[in-house]
């Protein structure tokens, strides 16, 4: 146990680049200002791959593979006038100057502590985790204020979570027989038996039923029916049925695992409600706007992630909301607490165990470096590239990258006869051991929202990203490291090779002398070898955590455009050629260091760069699943140990983490304790 990588290790393809401190932002400045273009030869190192995306089946590959999608090389030829594959054609490739263009974007942000310009704020982060959630009821309350109605929610903890156990699916007939506890845990057929779909009593249901507690595990409800008027004399609760989930099978026995989901729950209403109250924040109770921003989130990613799921939920939930539905509708709730016991922090979920959902935004980690977009200042990278400032004002780019044109005449030169197929790129994402920063020396696991220490003390977590993602070059790179057999969630492609020449131009319009000087240690990438000995390069294009698209770049002359009156008094456009003055820059010299780091071609020779395995055939994810260990917490003795599964957020771990600038995960120090001790 422990370390997961003892006779596998990789470094992870990406990493991040440490934000640099402070913000800079542009000044007018005056004095002369230059317009003209920098010409530049571009070299591939490794292959390259810029999809023409004209068509998704370039080499006719979904004939026999279905779902299977095929893209050639970027080049004007438009694919989807051809009828056959276009493999024994070999259209001229072209480089988009759009993809060159966000690339030189990137990496300038990097240089001159700019803002970050394209924070994936689409996404929401969540993550799942081993809480298990308690049973609550959301309570609808309308108030008139100021003769207008107000609608306010209360969340109630319930007087008991029973479980309804029935014959079967749509049977509301008790069976007790047959649900007797036995002992052996190789399977039993009662997990098979779904007694949570029953399609007479809608999810949220007010039920009546009779209670009966057992001594252990938790509480039936009996004769569960639709709670009428005359029979309200019972035990009152709210029906929560749940979504079917993977079936489960024991392996020895075949017979159904007890994972399987097979009770629905009744939540029993207490008998005092106004007793029953949990406060949020010190607050009785909450708007609309809080319960949408914690609970519908939670369903819309549920429906994403299986188109459907937790519908009938849903659609009563909305209900409940319009008021259309019961004073009372049942939620899984889970709270936060930073200091003693109020609640900082509230979490719903239709399930018991869940995936959290965070309200930080990644723009929230990003300090200074917030988009100029939303914050209405201006950096460097966005006076050069621009931007739009609160949402109207725009700033006009001073830069074009035009497409760069391929030098190799000969087309068969630039490809290998037949396509490849890539292994697949989906990977874990957002994963908050890789993207943020450890919050504390003594976190040991940390979401976006919250870290917890090695005495399992929750904490509002403040910390931030690990910084600008980016990835790292391949230096051993091998096309047959890169390849697998076509299916569905893989492409088939064909790259550009290696040892391919392009040549740019940049064109500039009024750029300060600070400011062109920046451009061109950008376009060298801080390297003024000649092209075929450079140590430092960028990467472009698509594929990069396979190795592909590390590209060298050089520029051949800058050429300044001046407008001169001739002597016959006409104008004429005259090109001067200019020494770029490397003293000159815009560059931080504190990051330039990280920089040279990233940009070295060579840096990890010898090093197996693949996303994180645990061996060299590993599921994708795998590796994360195993780095998300429990541990159980032995208050007397102090003797902590990992145990297969957490039951609790307070009981997680993260074996190994990411280090910004550091290749290699690092393991946590309790991880590495616990490890000796077992
Ligand atoms: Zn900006």
């Amino acid at each position: 146990m422990g370390a997961n990588n003892k006779e596998y290790t990789f470094v992870n393809p990406y990493n991040f680049i440490p934000l640099g401190k402070g913000r800079s932002f542009v000044k007018e400045e005056s004095g002369k200002k230059y317009t003209g273009v920098i010409n530049y030869t571009l070299k591939t190192v490794t292959p390259l791959f810029i999809p023409n995306t004209r068509s998704e089946d370039a080499f006719k590959m979904l004939k026999k593979y279905e779902k299977h999608k095929s893209y050639d090389f970027f080049s004007y030829r438009d694919l989807s006038e051809l009828e056959d594959s276009v493999e024994k054609e070999l259209p001229k490739p072209v480089i988009p100057g759009s993809e060159m263009r966000g690339m030189l974007r990137n990496n300038y942000e990097i240089l001159t502590n700019s803002c970050i310009s394209a924070v994936d704020d689409e996404t929401l982060l969540s993550k799942r985790t081993q809480e298990k959630y308690k049973a609550g009821l959301l309570e609808r309350r309308v108030s008139v204020k100021d003769g207008k109605e107000e609608v306010r929610y209360r969340l109630i903890n319930v007087r008991d979570d029973c479980l309804l156990r029935t014959e079967g699916a749509n049977n509301l007939t008790d069976a007790l027989g047959c649900w007797d506890e036995k002992p052996g845990m190789k399977g039993r057929r009662e997990w098979g038996i779904k007694c949570y779909i029953q399609d007479s009593l809608s999810e949220g249901e007010k039920v009546a039923f009779d209670y009966k507690g057992r001594d252990r595990g938790k509480a039936l409800a009996l004769n569960v029916e639709k709670a009428e008027k005359e029979n309200l004399g019972r035990s009152i609760g709210y029906l929560l049925k749940g979504e079917t989930g993977p079936e489960m099978k024991n392996p020895s026995t075949g017979l159904p695992a007890k994972q399987n989901k097979h009770c629905a729950h009744v939540f029993r209403q207490p008998d005092d409600v106004d007793k029953q109250v949990i406060r949020v924040c010190r607050n009785e109770d909450f708007s609309q706007d809080y319960l949408t921003g914690i609970l519908d989130v939670v369903l819309k990613l549920y429906d994403k992630n299986k188109a459907g799921a937790y519908g009938e939920y849903r659609t009563e939930y909305e209900k409940f909301k319009e008021g259309k539905g019961n004073q009372f509708f049942p939620v899984y709730y889970s709270t936060l607490s930073y200091s003693g016991n109020k609640v900082d922090s509230l979490m719903l979920s239709p399930a018991c165990i869940t995936r959290e959902i965070y309200t930080r935004m990644l723009s929230d980690m990003v300090g200074d470096k917030k988009s100029c977009e939303k914050s209405g200042k201006l950096c460097p990278a966005c006076a050069l590239f621009g931007t739009f400032r609160d949402g109207k004002e725009s700033v006009v780019s001073r830069i074009r990258v035009a497409d760069l044109e391929c030098l190799e005449q000969d087309n068969r030169k630039c490809f290998d006869a037949a396509p490849v197929t890539l292994q697949p790129l989906a990977q874990p994402r957002f994963n908050p051991e890789f993207y943020m920063k450890k919050p504390d020396k003594d976190a040991v696991f940390w979401t976006y929202e919250y870290y917890v220490d090695s005495k399992g003390h929750v904490h509002k977590n403040m910390a931030g990203v690990n910084g600008r993602k980016f990835y790292w070059h391949h230096a051993d790179f091998k096309m047959e490291n890169c390849t697998a057999e076509p299916n569905k969630m893989n492409k088939t492609i064909r790259p550009l090779k290696k040892n391919i020449y392009f040549l740019g131009k940049i064109y500039f319009h009024d750029l300060s002398e600070r400011e062109l000087n920046t451009l061109c240690y950008l376009v060298n990438a801080g390297d003024d070898e000649e092209l075929d000995k450079k140590h430092h390069g960028y990467k472009l294009g698509a594929a990069k955590p396979l190795g592909f698209g590390s590209v060298a770049m050089q520029i051949n002359n800058v050429q300044l455009r001046q407008i001169v009156q001739t002597e016959n008094e006409t104008i004429d456009l005259k090109e001067i050629p200019y020494q770029p003055d490397k003293q000159n820059t815009l560059v931080d010299s504190q990051v330039v260091e990280d920089f040279q780091k990233m940009t070295d071609f060579k840096l990890l020779s010898g090093e197996n760069v693949s996303y994180p395995r645990r061996h060299p055939n590993d599921d994708i994810f795998g590796w994360f699943a195993a780095n998300h260990k429990g541990y159980s917490k032995n208050k007397k003795t102090g003797q902590n140990r990992f145990v297969n599964m957490p039951q609790s957020r307070d009981t997680m771990l993260f074996d190994q983490y990411l280090k910004p600038m550091e290749p290699k995960t690092v393991t946590n120090e309790l991880g590495t304790k616990l490890s000796i001790k077992n």
